[in-house]
């Protein structure tokens, strides 16, 4: 996994809190698994490594800073409903953190209740 730069800038009477990644080895790794992904029996067996999802990008879903318009997903959260959500938003969304191809984690996202 590659380093987490975390800091914070000062502007005036205000702290900005900012985290940096470099995310693309972690993404050409992805794109090579999500290559080599047979056309059938891809889900044989029971578990099967689905995507890798670099720390920058789970806490952008959590402080809904990604591609969500404000709105936030959890991966790390405690409720089964909420990680499923946020990973729905993975497949659906941020297709680059997966190492599979297809809908690992289910056909339809859930709409925010
Ligand atoms: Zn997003």
């Amino acid at each position: 996994m590659s380093e987490v730069l975390r800091g914070d800038v000062l502007d005036g009477d205000k702290i900005h809190s900012y985290t940096q990644q470099d995310v693309s080895e972690i993404y050409r790794v992805n794109r090579l698994m999500r290559n080599a992904t047979p056309e059938t029996g891809r889900y044989k067996g029971n578990l099967v490594h689905a995507a890798k999802i670099p720390s920058v990008v789970i806490e952008k879903m959590r402080n809904g800073q990604c591609c969500s318009n404000g709105i936030k997903y959890d991966l790390m959260s405690s409720d089964h409903e909420e990680r499923k959500r946020a990973l729905l938003h993975v497949q659906s969304e941020h297709k680059q953190n997966m190492t599979i191809e297809g809908t690992p984690f289910g056909k339809k996202a859930i709409s925010w209740r």
